[in-house]
């Protein structure tokens, strides 16, 4: 999803909206990461005296195995990144990171959505918040099943 925006760093008081479903071809390439559903991008592009603007809602569900009892559940994810698009940085300096450089005067939204989710995505991922997890010495899903293997440790 290439977006020509020329006319929005040039003009300001412009503004384009953006409603588009990221590829599958291009899902492929995020191996960290088991998609559940297409991943929905909206949002706009708008030049307010001179600084221009780019705002996505990305939402996706991912397939996520539990880092504590490993059991797989499908998840809901939505994101509000922020970023400015410039040409260039005047100062280099400055936080790359909620820049966009469109040296081409123009942006890959699709590129940009996938780096952001990856951004935002949390390194834990649990089926629940609480989730109690596997019993180190019989293995057992402790959510579910009730074992005294800690206990009998403790007593012996
Ligand atoms: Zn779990
Ligand atoms: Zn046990």
């Amino acid at each position: 999803m290439i977006m020509q925006i020329k006319k929005l760093l040039n003009i300001p008081g412009t503004r384009e909206e953006f409603d588009f479903t990221v590829p599958e071809e291009r899902l492929a390439l995020v191996r960290s990461c088991e998609f559940a559903s297409p991943v929905q991008v909206t949002g706009s592009i708008a030049n307010h005296a001179g600084v221009v603007t780019l705002s996505l809602h990305i939402s996706f569900s991912l397939l996520v195995t539990c880092d504590r009892c490993l059991k797989q559940t499908v998840q809901a994810f939505s994101y509000n990144p922020e970023h400015i698009v410039v040409r260039r940085l005047e100062n280099p300096e400055e936080d790359e990171e909620n820049y966009i450089i469109a040296k081409a005067e123009s942006i890959d939204l699709a590129e940009i959505a996938l780096s952001d989710l990856l951004l935002e995505l949390p390194t834990k991922m649990l089926c629940k918040e609480d989730c109690k997890g596997l019993c180190p010495v019989c293995g057992c899903d402790k959510n579910t099943t009730e074992c005294n293997c800690m206990s009998q440790i403790l007593f012996e």
